[in-house]
């Protein structure tokens, strides 16, 4: 949650921090605020609202300084107005912060701070944070590092924060635990920022910080200790990021842009690691790890949201191929459920940026209980891949939309290749059966390429369906997981309410709701299930419910019976998913856009959950 921008060196501070908070606007975005030092001082400009209300409200001043530090938020204490924006100055106004992640013992600190006379203008923790830190300060006439050093040790909770000193110009203290933070290392300028996209038209050289480390940067450079005082070596790298990779390309969203994207993103997916002339997967994050998984006892696949349901995918698939007994938990159920694990349990984490909060700490909590964990992630380099024993990128490429599309796929891609290739070291598929999905699953770019050119079609039924107030979305197998996501997508970034149910469930409860106004999608493919799914749509007809089906190619019984039929290839049954939660994605879309929602960056929401 919450994008931070900061920068010294010797340009225009301003502008460049601006820029790059639209870029992390979709990490929060109810309001958003900047920081600037130079001769007359430090001043913030903040206000509630987009990146694009902060322009308008600084566009006439004359903002000139080379240092400075910005913030878009998304709020955790305190509403989302002007005064709650960051940066905070501290009380004495010689500090500014911005801050991402929540201090759990806020409350304390500030009873604390408040019978030394602090006052408060803020309900942030942030402030609460700032004002410990200046006291700290006051009191032992230290650094602002030493005294952000000693603050922290005192702090429970997740933080990444960048601290400014009116009387040190020139010199940006940072720190993070549990929330994201990279430094972007040029030639005498330093940038850190929540991710490297406001970062890589300056410099490809990061540094990624770690939990518990502080990172100074100054005329004398780069400095990173952590919260004991011992000096850090920087671990420098090359982020492999290329700006049109975070633009919208001509596209109307980001998230139109990252559902056409998939043919590709699903192909970079499986780049270097299928081969189906050869009968060959390589997944070499897990190089070491495949034969031990195909001797786990117990798989389970700890996430959230849309991640939690690429992992109910990847529970019919580990089942159905490798034999496996799978669970699928809500991370943030699992860490706080002193959950039984044992010797032969396999952990694996799913989350597109890698950060997720409740995600990481399941997989602390499982690490410290002697679980092998493993990670699929799109983010390289995210806190959730470098504390797994091995693990899968997606390698999807940066999803900026908030409502995630095209990490789902690549990560239905990942677990379906780490499925088959679990299942084939362990024996359960026989070589046929093997060769046939390594060529189907090669072949998925290519229809979901014929899928979007349906794109017309879609938005033509969407248009009919603007104005409904709830929405059912129904599947079987693997298909039910699909629905829960079709639904989850709706709702996201329309707010119709919906529900995804597993088909054959309808009858025990939600089947109440049908009537004529009542629109239910179906998928209702071509598998296993067929016969069941069209008595279950033959249910909701005889109730008067609008049906739209996404059906096989070639159909003609579902097509029969219902209002509106969206025809999709044919492929293997265990991917289908891959295919089935495509049209799903362009009739939210097309709905939320009809409602003119503001589909990339919908309310209440924010792209990494780094929060509990
Ligand atoms: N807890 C802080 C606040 O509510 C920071 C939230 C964020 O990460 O944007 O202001």
């Amino acid at each position: 949650m919450c994008g931070i921008v900061a920068y010294v060196g010797n340009r225009e501070a301003a502008p460049l921090i601006l820029k790059g908070l639209k870029r992390l606007e979709y990490r929060g975005y109810d309001s958003a605020g900047i920081a600037l030092l130079n001769g007359d001082g430090l001043k913030i400009y903040k206000k509630k609202g987009k990146v694009a209300d902060l322009e308008a409200l600084i566009a006439d001043k004359v903002l000139h300084a080379t240092i400075g530090i910005g913030h878009t938020r998304w709020a955790t204490h305190g509403e989302p107005n002007d005064v709650n924006a960051h940066p905070h100055y501290s009380f004495g106004k010689r500090l500014a912060i911005i801050h991402n992640g929540i201090i759990e013992n806020y409350s304390t600190i500030k009873q604390s701070l408040i019978k030394k006379g602090y006052e408060f203008q803020s309900q942030t923790d942030t402030e609460v944070l700032v004002n410990f830190i200046e006291d700290i300060q006051k009191n032992k006439n230290c650094s602002t590092e030493e005294a952000v050093r000693l603050a922290l040790q005192e702090v429970v909770g997740a933080y990444a924060i960048v601290v400014m000193d009116a009387e040190t110009p020139g010199q940006l203290v940072a720190a993070r635990k549990g929330s994201p933070l990279v430094i972007g290392v040029g030639e005498n300028e330093f940038f850190f920022a929540s991710d490297a996209t406001p970062i890589i038209e300056y410099t490809k050289d990061v540094v990624y910080l770690n939990d518990y480390e502080i990172a100074v940067v100054n005329d004398e450079g780069l400095n990173i200790k952590n919260l004991e005082n011992q000096e850090k070596d920087p671990f420098i790298q090359t982020v492999e990021l290329e700006l049109e990779a975070i633009e919208k390309g001509g596209y109307d969203h980001f998230m139109l842009k990252e559902i056409f994207e998939q043919p590709r993103s699903i192909a970079d997916c499986m780049r270097g690691r299928l081969n189906a002339d050869e009968a060959l997967i390589l997944l070499g994050g897990l190089r070491n790890h495949i034969d031990k998984l195909a001797k786990a006892k117990r798989i389970v696949f700890v996430a959230c949201g849309t991640s939690w349901h690429a992992g109910l995918v990847g529970e019919y698939l580990f089942e159905e191929l490798a034999r496996i007994n799978v669970e699928v938990e809500y991370a943030s159920e699992f860490r706080y459920r002193n959950p039984i694990i044992k010797e032969g349990d396999f952990i694996i984490a799913i989350s597109q940026s890698g950060e997720t909060a409740d995600t990481l700490a399941a997989l602390e909590l499982a690490k410290s209980k002697g679980a092998v964990i493993l990670g699929v992630c799109n983010v390289v380099g995210s806190s959730i891949s470098r504390i797994t024993d091995a693990g899968v990128y997606t390698h999807a490429g940066p999803e900026i939309g908030v409502a995630s599309t095209k990490a789902f796929t690549a990560q239905v891609t990942v677990l379906t290749l780490m499925a088959i290739a679990t299942a084939k070291a362990k024996g359960t598929i026989n070589e046929d059966t093997f060769r046939r999905l390594l060529f189907e699953m090669a072949a998925i770019p290519q229809k979901v390429e014929q899928i979007l050119q349906k794109a017309e079609e879609i938005k033509d039924i969407s248009k009919l369906f603007t104005f409904a107030s709830n929405f059912i979305f129904l599947g079987r197998g693997l298909n039910f997981p699909v629905a829960l996501e079709g639904a989850l997508k709706l709702k996201e970034i329309s707010y119709i309410h919906a529900e995804g149910y597993p088909a054959a469930e309808m009858k025990h409860g939600p089947i109440a709701l049908i009537d004529e106004d009542m629109p239910v999608v179906f998928i209702a493919t071509k598998d296993s299930s067929y016969e069941k799914v069209v008595s279950n749509i033959q249910e909701v007809k005889a109730r008067k419910g609008r049906v739209i089906a996404i059906v096989s190619e070639g159909d003609v019984d579902v097509k029969k019976m219902v209002d509106f039929a969206i025809e999709i290839p044919n492929t293997h049954e265990i991917l289908m998913p891959l295919l089935t939660v495509v049209p799903l994605q362009l009739l939210s879309y097309y709905i939320a856009v009809m409602r003119g929602r503001n589909v990339d960056q919908p309310r209440n929401l924010a792209k990494s959950v780094t929060v509990e």
